[in-house]
Formats: C-alpha cells, sequence, structure tokens
C-alpha cells in the first residue's frame, strides 16, 4: 500500500505528459505545414501564417512599396522541401543586394494547405511557384527556377535606371608620374601611357562603344543577319545582360534589343530605331580623353566593356542559386571570341585575337574551366585574368610594332609602361615591382575596382579572402518586425515545447506530493496498515 500514492501520483504525471504530448502533436501538425518558419538558416524569408488574414497586404496590395518574391508551396510535396536552401539561399543575397542598391526587396512563403484560399485566389496550379511582385504592384508574374537569380530580380524591379556614379574615391587607377621616377628616364613621355578614367568615364566608354557598335558594325551588308552572326549577337547580348552592372546605363538597351531580337536582326532600319531609344549618357558620342588619347575611343571603349563583362561573370556566378544559372567561363570567351570574329571590322585587330585564342594563348585552353560545379574563387577569376593578360600582350606587341614601324622612338615608352596596370596604381599587383611576375588575386581586385560599379568593400572582396565562391553569412539571427508573428525568426517549437511539457509534469509531480505531505494522507495510509 505504501506504494500506492506513488502509483497516484505516477499516473498523474502520466497523464499529464500524454496531455502535454496532445497539445505538442497538436502545434506539431500546424507547424509541420510551414517549412519555412522552423528553417534553422532562414534569416529573411518571411512565413505568412496568420489565419485570420485571408489578404495579405504583400500580395493584394497595390500599395505596397517594395518588390516581393514569393514561394506558394505545399508541406508534403518534396520539390517544395528540396527547394528550402535554394530560396533560403535566394533570400540572403536578395537581402545583400537590397543593401547595396537601396532598394528593398522582400521575400515570402505562403504553405498552400493552411493559406489555400490565398492560394487559390493567385491561382497556383503547381508547387512550388515563385512569383515577382514590382513595387506598387499586386500582378504577379510567374518565374521560372532558371530565372531566379538575384540580379535578375532587381533587373525585374528597375535597379537599372538607376544613375552611375562617380566614385572617384574608389576607382585606384591614378597614374601619377613621381618626380622620382621622371629624374631616372628623361625619355619617358609627359603623361603616363595610360591615364586616369573615372568610374562613370569607364562606364559611358563602354556604352559609347557598345552604342557605335550596334550601330555601324552589325549590318555590313543588307538583308537579315544570317544564322551565324545572329547566334554570335543574341549569345553576345544574352551574356552582357547577365554581367554588365544592373545599375548600368547599358542594361535597358540591351533588355530592349533581346526583347525584340527577331525584329533586329532583320536589318539595320529596327536596330537603329531601338539603339536611337537608348543614346549613351553624356556627353553623347563622346569617349573620355584617357579613351580617346592613342585612338579614336572605340577600340578601347570595346576592351572596357569586355573587361567590364569578364569582372561581371564572377559577380553573376557568386550570386547564383544554383549551378544551372552560371556562367561557364570557357564558353564565355568562345561567345566574345565569336562577337569579335562576326562584328569587329579592324581586320588586323580580329586576326590576331583569332589566331592566339584559336591556339589557346595564354593558356586559355587549361585555364578556363568548361563547367561551373564546385568551381572555386580562384578558377573563377581566370577568365578577367585570361583576358586581361591577352590584352596586355596585344599592348607589348602594339608597341613592339610601333617602334618597328618608325612610329615610336624606341625610349618613348618602356614595355613596363605598356602593361597596365602601373607599379604607383596598383603596387601590390607586382610586390616585386617586376613587370614580369604579378600577383593574380591582387590584379583581379583591380580590375574588379576598375571595371565594376560596387565599391571595395563588395562581397567579392570578402569572398576573396575566404578562397571560395558561396557567401556564407555568419551574422546572427535577426528577427522581422511588423507582421507580428515573428516569422522567419529561427524558432525550434518542437524543443520549446518538450521543454513547457517537462516544466510542467515536474511542476504537478511537485505540488501533488506537496498535498499529500500537508495532508498527511500517507500518514493515514500508513496506519491502514495492519
Ligand atoms: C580585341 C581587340 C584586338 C585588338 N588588336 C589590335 C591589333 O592587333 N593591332 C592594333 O593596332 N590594335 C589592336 N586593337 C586596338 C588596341 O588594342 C587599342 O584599343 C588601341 O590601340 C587604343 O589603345 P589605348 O591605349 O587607348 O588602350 P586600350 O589598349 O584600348 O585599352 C583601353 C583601356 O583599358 C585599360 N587597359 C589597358 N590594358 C589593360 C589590360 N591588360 N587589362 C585591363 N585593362 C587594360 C586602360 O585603362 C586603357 O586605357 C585591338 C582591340 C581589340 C578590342
Amino acid at each position: 500500500m505504501i506504494l500506492l500514492p506513488w502509483l497516484l501520483l505516477m499516473g498523474e504525471a502520466l497523464i499529464c505528459l500524454l496531455f502535454c504530448a496532445y497539445s505538442c502533436a497538436g502545434i506539431d501538425e500546424d507547424i509541420s505545414q510551414y517549412l519555412y518558419k522552423t528553417a534553422k538558416e532562414n534569416r529573411f524569408v518571411y512565413e505568412f501564417t496568420d489565419k485570420s488574414d485571408s489578404r495579405p497586404d504583400f500580395i493584394y496590395s497595390p500599395r505596397y512599396s517594395n518588390g516581393r518574391v514569393v514561394t506558394y508551396y505545399a508541406h508534403w510535396c518534396p520539390h517544395c522541401k528540396h527547394f528550402i536552401p535554394k530560396y533560403i539561399d535566394f533570400s540572403n543575397k536578395i537581402h545583400e543586394l537590397s543593401q547595396k542598391f537601396h532598394v528593398t526587396i522582400e521575400t515570402f512563403a505562403v504553405s498552400c494547405v493552411p493559406q489555400a484560399k490565398i492560394c487559390n485566389d493567385n491561382k497556383i496550379h503547381g508547387y512550388p511557384t515563385v512569383m515577382f511582385y514590382p513595387p506598387n504592384s499586386a500582378n504577379g508574374t510567374k518565374i521560372e527556377r532558371s530565372d531566379l537569380h538575384p540580379q535578375e530580380i532587381f533587373q525585374m524591379a528597375g535597379v537599372s535606371t538607376v544613375a552611375e556614379e562617380v566614385d572617384e574615391k574608389a576607382v585606384a587607377v591614378m597614374h601619377k608620374y613621381s618626380s622620382k621616377n621622371s629624374e631616372k628616364d628623361n625619355d619617358i613621355p609627359p603623361k603616363p601611357y595610360f591615364i586616369h578614367r573615372s568610374r562613370s568615364e569607364t562606364f559611358n566608354d563602354a556604352h559609347i562603344s557598345f552604342d557605335f557598335a550596334m550601330n555601324t558594325a552589325i549590318f555590313t551588308q543588307t538583308g537579315p543577319l544570317p544564322e551565324k552572326p545572329k547566334k554570335a549577337l543574341r549569345e553576345f547580348l544574352l551574356v552582357m545582360r547577365r554581367t554588365v552592372p544592373l545599375n548600368s546605363s547599358m542594361q535597358p538597351v540591351v533588355r530592349d534589343l533581346l526583347n525584340n531580337f527577331e525584329k533586329i536582326v532583320k536589318g539595320s532600319a529596327a536596330l537603329n530605331e531601338i539603339m536611337a531609344k537608348h543614346p549613351p549618357p553624356k556627353p553623347i558620342n563622346k569617349w573620355s580623353q584617357a579613351s580617346s588619347q592613342h585612338g579614336t575611343g572605340y577600340t578601347a571603349g570595346l576592351w572596357i566593356l569586355f573587361h567590364i563583362m569578364s569582372v561581371g561573370l564572377v559577380q553573376w556566378n557568386q550570386f547564383a542559386i544554383d549551378d544551372e544559372q552560371k556562367l561557364i567561363p570557357a564558353a564565355m570567351a568562345d561567345i566574345q571570341r565569336n562577337y569579335i570574329e562576326n562584328f569587329f571590322q579592324c581586320e588586323v585587330c580580329r586576326l590576331n585575337f583569332l589566331s592566339d585564342f584559336d591556339a589557346c594563348m595564354y593558356d586559355r585552353c587549361n585555364r578556363l574551366a568548361t563547367t561551373v560545379i564546385g568551381g572555386t574563387i580562384q578558377q573563377l577569376i581566370q577568365y578577367p585574368l585570361w583576358l586581361y593578360e591577352t590584352h596586355n600582350a596585344i599592348n607589348v606587341r602594339l608597341r613592339k610594332e610601333r617602334i618597328e614601324q618608325n612610329f615610336e622612338k624606341e625610349n618613348f615608352t618602356t614595355q613596363g609602361e605598356v602593361i597596365w596596370p602601373s607599379f604607383t596604381s596598383c603596387p601590390t599587383c607586382w610586390p616585386s615591382r617586376d613587370k614580369n611576375r604579378w600577383n593574380e588575386l591582387e590584379v583581379y581586385k583591380f580590375l574588379q575596382q576598375s571595371f565594376w560599379l560596387e565599391d571595395l568593400d563588395s562581397e567579392v572582396l570578402r569572398i576573396l579572402t575566404h578562397g571560395e565562391i558561396g557567401i556564407k553569412s555568419k551574422s546572427p539571427i535577426i528577427y522581422r518586425n511588423g507582421y507580428g508573428d515573428g516569422g522567419g525568426d529561427g524558432f525550434d517549437y518542437y524543443y520549446i515545447g518538450s521543454w513547457c511539457c517537462l516544466i510542467l509534469a515536474i511542476a504537478v509531480v511537485w505540488y501533488r506530493r506537496r498535498q499529500y505531505d500537508q495532508r498527511g494522507l500517507h500518514k493515514k495510509i500508513e496506519t491502514d496498515i495492519p
């Protein structure tokens, strides 16, 4: 009989535990329908769980001022589960770009079982379906998975209309001859071989050359473009759209050309008409002094465009959420080669470039990756570095030719001076002050400073120091404001529920035990024993 009170107590505790387990199962059932709410790494996907609101503003309000990406899913669908890490990665990168461009795009998830009405209203017939809602609009557009690249979304939100800014500070391409150098060699030209070009001049020069090429170099004969150049042009425009910065003035024109591609390849009139709608930024058709000092400006601007695209490839791949979205460096080189073959009418330039290219010069065939799977940043930057080396080799060859043809005195420039960049503009590129030995990462950083619009603190530099492509932020979990239930905050409800049950069970056992003690029930029972 002495065991009876204990058995009673244990029974009560068991009932309590069963009750708790039942309540927890209720929570579980509810929570299990929401995949993002409990996803561990989620920081920026807001999971909509409010059952009392069947018309949330972020979907229904035409006055919602931010752009939104919404994933509609069902918790039971295997593809939706596989999609979770990609969508979370996507949301992290969207958040990062939002901060860079000062344009907020939010990411949401709607579970279509508990939120069936919302999904029905929006005619969601397959899971997962991703929709983009532009700022101040409730008209969503379905996005194919292959287009779910953070940069594409910012293009859809109209970021490319943001004006390019002159950021003199971040451009370290200052070529100033020190008095020490001038004293050493009286034959050097009075100004450096490559002179300073501001960041906006860099992008304007590229735009003006692109504009010039589209207006003059695509149709060199009447009639529609034959298949081969047509393919070359389309591929070039497609990679250009992905690899020139989002806020470049070239983005709108490239988009327009691609949207009207079948029209523009029919003849120069349609192409020129579209080009006329997007003139380069002012001053129109005037290359910067830095681009026109040794030539007309056109070829310098073309080089600049190629370098921008080469750095853009690294940027694009870095933000991709999926290997399939990434650009393959070797394929990108082929696309630029085909552009030059079909549309660069400087005969000698073209033939020289093509023969070097086809002979795998500068180790092109080995160093440019033919796949993007598992690529490290060191592999990826080989594309801009290969282009850089190709360009420098041309600089050196042209100097030699100028001297041979008596256009230039041998001591007018040194070989080192025509190799870009100079010692003074990038000392770390040449650690031993020897132009035959350069530091790859430092040169890449310098290319990025010179040919990309973002500042030095950009993600790539951070990644370079980590030596890998993926962005893995280690910032602490942050909690979102505004929607009341703290969606996407990383709470583990299973964990909290279990602890509550245990604490409750202990409390009940302790309380009942205390009651028995106070009432002396156990003593009474004890006295009953014969
Ligand atoms: C594909 C191609 C092939 C060419 N081949 C020939 C040829 O065979 N013969 C010929 O006479 N001309 C050729 N040209 C033209 C020639 O290369 C120059 O564009 C022209 O001589 C004008 O030179 P520039 O001094 O203004 O600077 P460019 O060489 O045009 O360079 C433009 C700017 O790019 C930067 N830069 C220079 N070197 C590098 C580098 N290595 N990496 C990154 N940025 C750099 C500098 O800021 C420079 O001002 C070619 C042009 C192109 C686009």
